[in-house]
């Protein structure tokens, strides 16, 4: 029979509306805070080697600005460690602010003794259980690691992953699972050792002083059934905010859909406190599309607003051209280019619902839904498109500047709706 996990939401809650969230301790990052009550948090990480400075501050600045609220770097050498406060610095004088995390594997213990600024600089540290350090060394190693945390304050990710989990721990699971009377099939017990890597990890930390408050906890696999049955259990045994991700998600569509439906089923069950896709990048594609995509899920999911939504229609034969998808396109990269501005100038705006619809037939009724739709002329139907905002019919576009003054409309709307009113 298989094991009855017991759900995290609320029994009497609402089974659509506002998702309750698991309740857990709250970590502070840097001025970022991780779990509580606190909105779930975006996170990305760079692919830049962390040792080019130029080259690593500007892909952080881009995660930033593509709406990043954390972004990790790799912190494998000591040019990389040496680069890191150097790069917070520059950072700084560019008006960013956004925490930095560092990402230790094996020689992380080193790296924080030589490099006292980076283990300052740094926000938060992240260390891997399954290598932090070999043989006889790994405890002594995890508890370097920890006590730099507490000595600069800072909180830490304790991250099993699935590729490089705790052998050691996994054979005597193995061992004592041969044991059972009716032993459990193989891949449990692996889930069983990922959480466990994670859990007694965490409380090690916490003997050797580090508060709850600054421990996170992740345990990544790369399957989506895996991920979801791993993190409910990890949800059920432990209080500590979570680090949502499922690990090497993969290319394009596939990392997108992958990433979704794992995070996706979590984050209704009020699972998950920051979260991170892990996209393999498209040849020549930016890195901040991870960034996009993990807001795009909070906010269809309507548990957070970053940019304005645009619906559109899939089109269909009654479409006459490509027009309406461009139209599509230039509305959502219009938006989320003017978002930066607007989330200081017009705070409410990423609020804003936008519809660009195919046709006149099935346009309208989309279109009043939104704050401000356009149905544009379908097959044979006359070349006007009604604009309608706030449910009414406010106007007919005609001619070949429809996009250019469909844009304007939306920035008078926002300007006029979202403008800071001075006292
Ligand atoms: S709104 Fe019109 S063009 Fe778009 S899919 Fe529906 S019928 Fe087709």
């Amino acid at each position: 029979m298989s094991e009855q996990i017991p759900p995290c939401r609320d029994a009497a809650a609402p089974a659509f509306g506002p998702v309750p969230r698991r309740s857990t301790r709250q970590v502070l990052v840097g001025k970022v805070a991780l779990g509580g009550q606190a909105p779930v948090v975006v996170q990305s990480m760079t692919n830049t080697d962390t040792a080019d400075v130029a080259a690593t501050t500007k892909q952080i600045a881009e995660l930033w600005r593509a709406g990043s609220e954390l972004v990790r770097v790799t912190v494998n050498n000591s040019e990389s460690a040496a680069a890191v406060p150097r790069i917070v610095d520059k950072l700084a004088m560019m008006g960013i602010s956004v925490p930095i995390i560092g990402d230790f594997h094996y020689n992380g213990h080193q790296l924080l003794a030589d490099e006292p600024a980076c283990a300052e600089a740094l926000a938060k540290y992240r260390i891997n259980p399954g290598n932090v350090g070999f043989g006889k060394k790994k405890d002594t190693q995890f508890a370097q690691l920890i006590e730099f945390a507490c000595r600069h304050g800072k909180p830490v990710r304790i991250g099993a992953n699935w590729g490089s989990l705790d052998q050691a721990l996994a054979a005597r699971l193995m061992d004592e699972n041969a044991q059972r009377v009716e032993p459990w099939d193989a891949g449990r017990v692996l889930r069983e050792a990922l959480i466990l890597s994670a859990i007694d990890s965490a409380e090690r930390a916490v003997e050797l002083g580090l508060a709850r408050e600054r421990i996170v906890l992740s345990a990544k696999v790369s399957g989506v059934q895996e991920l979801v049955a791993v993190y409910r259990d990890l949800a059920r045994r432990s209080d500590f905010a979570l680090h949502l991700g499922l690990t090497e998600a993969g290319i394009g569509s596939k990392g997108i859909v992958a990433s979704a439906a794992a995070l996706g089923v979590l984050l209704q069950e009020g699972i998950g406190d920051t979260i991170r896709i892990s996209l393999t990048p498209e040849p020549g594609a930016s890195r901040t599309q991870e960034v996009i995509v993990a807001q795009e899920l909070l906010q269809t999911m309507g548990l957070r607003a970053f940019t304005p939504m645009v619906t559109a229609c899939p089109g269909c034969g009654r479409t006459t051209s490509t027009f309406f998808q461009e139209l599509a396109q230039s509305v959502q990269e219009h938006v989320r280019a003017k978002m930066p501005e607007w989330k200081i100038t017009h705070p409410g705006a990423e609020n804003l619902t936008l519809a660009v619809m195919g046709c006149v037939v099935n346009g309208p009724g989309e279109s009043r839904h939104a704050n401000i739709g356009i149905s544009l002329p379908g097959t044979g139907e006359a070349p006007a498109a009604p604009v309608f905002i706030d449910g009414e019919k406010a106007m007919t576009l005609r001619g070949e500047y429809i996009a250019r003054e469909f844009l304007g409309i939306i920035d008078d709307y926002v300007e006029r709706n979202y403008g800071r009113r001075l006292a």
